[in-house]
């Protein structure tokens, strides 16, 4: 089934609600809540700037269309409101599973649904009630997480507060660190541990969910009336874990409400355990007041992997698969992708099939062929000139000073620096890289490349640096 309600022509606008038989006037009603909820979640100013001229396409089956007249806010609506709107219109109706947001065909006048039909507000249908506790993955455990440098302080405060919640010091613990580096995976380490253990006997009730279920729920919750009951039942656990609190950036209603159960639970003994993508200092965009509680207990890092943690990761999960993978294929891998352990084993995961599947020794000949796409892509996405200029800003030295003859030492390591992170993130030859850096050698091209990976074994701090670099660069 396919509806249209509105159509453009000539850029005027044909509004068809008279015709809407009745189960189209059902959706409109729905739209209509949809919006209320949207400009409660982004506030005044924001919704007038931005979602005012959203507008209704149709449904069709489990997918939605929203319209916008331009193709500039089409853009942007979809970048900062997309995950929003979906999320509100699943609270709305469990059913959908998608929207499409995209721009009126035909001319580029806002067509005039942005207003809801005056019959829109019938009183909402409670709904079904969702579980609290997300499902756990079963291969989140402790026991296959690889504990490295990198991780090993996140780690030990997961398994802390696994042992004895709510212990002081640890109460929230945060957990913070970029994509595919493992929060997930110590939150539901976390969660299996105290659901199937306990604490010293004593049954343990965690609800788990990412902040964007959080949302959802409270959404869903207003919309039914049943706020109370979802107050009470989140109230009303011993450990309360969010996953992906930065969703929450620009959500002001569902910040308070967490901020609220935040309390409550502190303030009642229990355990919170948090994970976003950046420290709570740096999440601009939460409530400071909300900020500043997070920062109030533990707060632990994860890092960007190394090499040896990496290898060590390859070789657990390849031991676990039962397969085996020569050496040389687990470095070629894990020196290529380092972004996150997510792609690492995505990698492996696509050979490991392949040499299953055709019945073949893995090699790096296969590795290569196998995985050719997925190493263009990493290729693909950094040039030499963006390397250099996310280096000289990071060093603070002029761009130019890449390509310059001098050799101070300020001025020359972070040149050695690009030269190396252009070796591994480009597929560029050393000859072609020297002619980047002011036509120099390969030979000063190689001895960058060394000299760089030598510094990097030698000095920690060092290392995380290059490899902080490394990780900006590629995502
Ligand atoms: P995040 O939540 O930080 O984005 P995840 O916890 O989802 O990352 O981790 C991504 C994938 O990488 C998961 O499959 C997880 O099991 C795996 N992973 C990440 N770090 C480790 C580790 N130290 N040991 C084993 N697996 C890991
Ligand atoms: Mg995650």
């Amino acid at each position: 089934m396919s509806l249209q309600i509105g159509s453009v022509r000539d850029g005027g606008v044909v509004t068809k609600a008279s015709q809407l038989r009745q189960e189209d006037a059902g959706l409109a009603e729905q739209w209509a809540r949809v919006r209320t909820r949207l400009q409660a979640e982004v506030g005044e100013v924001e919704y007038r700037t931005w979602l005012k001229q959203v507008g209704l396409g149709g449904i069709d089956g489990d997918e939605v269309t929203v319209i916008l007249p331009t193709r500039f806010l089409r853009d942007w609506v979809s970048k900062e409101y997309g995950d929003l709107i979906t999320a509100l219109w699943q609270a709305e109706n469990p059913a959908i599973r998608r929207v499409d947001i995209r721009t009126q065909p035909g001319r580029g006048t806002a067509p005039n649904l942005a207003e809801p039909p005056a019959a829109a507000l019938a009183p909402a249908v409670p709904a079904a009630r969702a579980d609290v506790i997300a499902p756990l993955d079963q291969r989140f455990t402790f026991e296959t997480f690889v504990v490295g440098k990198p991780n090993e302080f996140a780690y030990a405060c997961a398994r802390r507060v696994a042992e004895s919640p709510a212990t002081v010091g640890f109460n929230p613990l945060f957990l913070y660190g970029g994509v595919g580096l493992g929060k997930t995976h110590l939150m539901h380490a976390i969660a299996w541990e105290l659901s199937t253990h306990g604490q010293g006997g004593a049954k343990v009730s965690v609800a788990y969910m990412s902040a964007e279920k959080f949302m959802y729920r409270f959404i869903n919750a207003l919309r039914s009336q049943s706020t109370l009951e979802f107050k009470n039942e989140l109230r009303s656990v011993d450990v309360l874990m969010i996953d992906d609190l930065q969703f929450l950036i620009g959500k002001d209603n569902t910040q308070e409400e967490f901020f609220h159960t935040f309390n409550a639970l502190v303030d009642a003994g229990k355990q919170i355990v948090i994970s976003a993508d950046k420290s709570p200092s740096d999440l601009s965009g939460l409530e400071d007041r909300l900020r500043t509680r997070l920062g109030c207990g533990m707060v632990a890092d994860l890092h960007a992997t190394t090499f040896e943690l990496r290898i060590s990761i390859l070789e657990a999960k390849a031991a676990r698969a039962g397969v085996e993978v020569p050496g040389k294929v687990l470095e070629f891998l894990a020196r290529k992708i380092t972004s996150n352990v997510r792609e690492l084993e995505g990698a492996l995961n696509r050979l490991v099939a392949h040499a299953n599947l055709f019945d073949r020794q893995l090699t790096l000949e296969t590795a290569h062929e196998v995985l050719h796409d997925v190493l263009k892509a990493f290729d693909r996405k950094v040039s030499i000139q963006e390397i250099q200029k996310k280096v000289a800003d990071h060093y603070n030295i002029r761009v130019s000073e890449m390509s310059s003859p001098r050799r101070a030492r300020n001025i020359a390591r972070p040149r050695q620096i690009a030269m190396y992170l252009a070796k591994q993130l480009t597929s560029k030859s050393l000859p072609d890289i020297g002619r980047h850096f002011g036509d120099r050698d390969h030979t000063t091209v190689m001895h960058a490349v060394s000299r760089v990976t030598e510094l990097m074994s030698q000095d920690a701090a060092f290392a995380e640096d290059v490899e902080l670099l490394r990780r900006m660069l590629e995502n």
